[in-house]
């Protein structure tokens, strides 16, 4: 039988299959994805043989490239022997040992690791551990969050509570979880340390949990704020008895330039959720790393218990995985080259910045963005268009709004980094030259 086509695959895609992120109507009418069928390091090749670069490495989780030859090795390797089992009531050799490793390179405190599936259990699962902690310390009232505007902490009913992304929460926001949205240090670092301090003042005894994207605000259209801001938020919610739960799930495993975001600010919070690049890109596989004081909340009688646990969480193939994961960023100097490859990115966007049109471009670590015009709105068409014409010149990457970025593997090869900076830079001036 021979492998169906690209057209046929498009057609029953479109009959079959509902999109994330997608406003399907228009996807219907004139959508024309890519079909991919395989991918190597920063490349990704459609089923006619067409190549793409990956500017966003999958949705920020294939830091190592795709296919990284000791992941693909260590997921076999795993599959033969032991693809799954339950974390309760048993344990395996690739969770034990992946999480003494995550402790070992965690910051200082986060000592306890419970492990879910994805970026937003992770969050869901903090938060939840958060709400339990005090409400067996005799604090039931402590049941309000803070968070920041233009904050994106997933998609589970929980944790849109925390997201100020107004289209997103919107349809929701009746029934979402008490949550004050906090002016971002990304616009005011002044402004913004001042309210956190202000609510904290007057709102402490009800307040479980500051939950923060660290440095940058990722899906809120990648704002990049102060390291100063964490040290301010760890000092205030420890002086007024609130947990700090940090969302590393974008941030982590060194897209920021240090492993943690967190670790640019020195600091340590309750509870951090870590997830994407922690499997390579491979499967499915996340962990909420807790400090002493949160565990000891939950020990006692059995009434205490955390009883949440998704079924593949823990998972042997995931957490095989992960363990060759934090091999490889230390046998292969992952953070080394990507520090020389974050000079390249950060020149690239200092000449969009320069661009007629473009109202703001940002870098940090192996990220880079620019804003294309002063209309915020999520739902705007100029990095739609800009991406277009990446893609027709051999790019893959997506908008957030107005918003055009780069996130690639953080071990792309020097030379596909430079192709893929060019054709951004191309492609952005392509499309604002075409703007009345
Ligand atoms: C992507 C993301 C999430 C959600 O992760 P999923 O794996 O998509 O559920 C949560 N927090 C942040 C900061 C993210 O970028």
């Amino acid at each position: 039988m021979s492998a169906p086509s690209r057209d046929e695959l498009i057609a029953l895609d479109k009959k079959y299959v509902w999109h994330p992120y997608t406003p399907m109507e228009a996807y219907l009418r004139e959508g024309r994805p890519l079909v991919i069928e395989r991918a190597q390091g920063a490349r990704l090749f459609d089923v006619d043989g067409r190549s793409f670069i990956d500017g966003n490495a999958s949705w920020w989780t294939s830091l190592l490239g795709h296919n990284h030859p000791r992941l693909v090795a260590a997921l076999t390797t795993q599959a033969h022997k032991l693809c799954h089992t339950a974390l309760a009531g048993m344990t395996h050799q690739p969770a034990v040992e992946f999480a003494e490793r995550l402790v070992a390179r965690a910051p200082v405190g986060l000592e306890h690791v419970f492990f879910s599936d994805n970026g937003s259990t992770a969050v869901e699962a903090s938060i939840k551990l958060a709400i339990q902690y005090w409400y067996q310390r005799g604090r039931p009232e402590k049941t309000h969050f803070l968070s920041l505007e233009h904050a994106f902490h997933g998609d589970t009913l929980g944790v849109t509570a925390l997201g100020g992304v107004e289209a997103f929460r919107k349809p929701f926001s009746a029934l979402t979880m008490p949550t004050t949205h906090l002016p971002s240090p990304a616009d005011d670092l002044d402004r913004a340390v001042t309210a956190l301090r202000r609510e904290l003042e007057n709102g402490a005894a009800r307040t479980c949990a500051l939950v923060l994207e660290p440095l940058i605000q990722g899906a809120g259209g990648m704002r990049i704020y102060s390291p100063e801001y964490l040290k301010e938020a760890r000092a205030l919610t420890q002086r007024y008895d609130v947990l700090l739960i940090v969302d590393e799930v974008f941030t982590g495993y060194g897209r920021t330039g240090r492993f943690w975001a967190v670790d640019h600010a020195g600091i340590s919070p309750d509870i951090l959720a870590t997830a994407k690049g922690l499997s390579g890109g491979l499967l499915p596989f996340a962990a909420t790393l807790v400090n002493e004081r949160v565990f000891q909340g939950f020990l006692g009688d059995s009434s205490r218990a955390f009883y949440y646990g998704h079924t593949f969480c823990g998972n042997p193939l995931g957490a095989a995985i992960a363990r060759e994961v934090l091999a490889v960023y230390d046998e292969e100097d992952v953070l080394g080259q990507a520090a020389k490859s974050a000079a390249i990115l950060a020149a690239s966007f200092d000449r969009i910045g320069k661009l007629a049109g473009v109202s703001g471009a940002r870098h940090l670590g192996m990220c880079g963005a620019a804003t294309l015009s002063n209309d915020p709105s999520y739902l705007g068409e100029l990095g739609r268009r800009v991406c277009q014409a990446a893609l027709e010149r051999g790019a893959y990457m997506r908008p957030l709004g107005n918003v055009v970025y780069l996130t690639p593997p953080l071990n792309t090869p020097e030379s596909d980094l430079h192709e893929l900076c060019r054709i951004l830079e191309e492609s952005v001036s392509e499309v604002l030259a075409s703007e009345p």
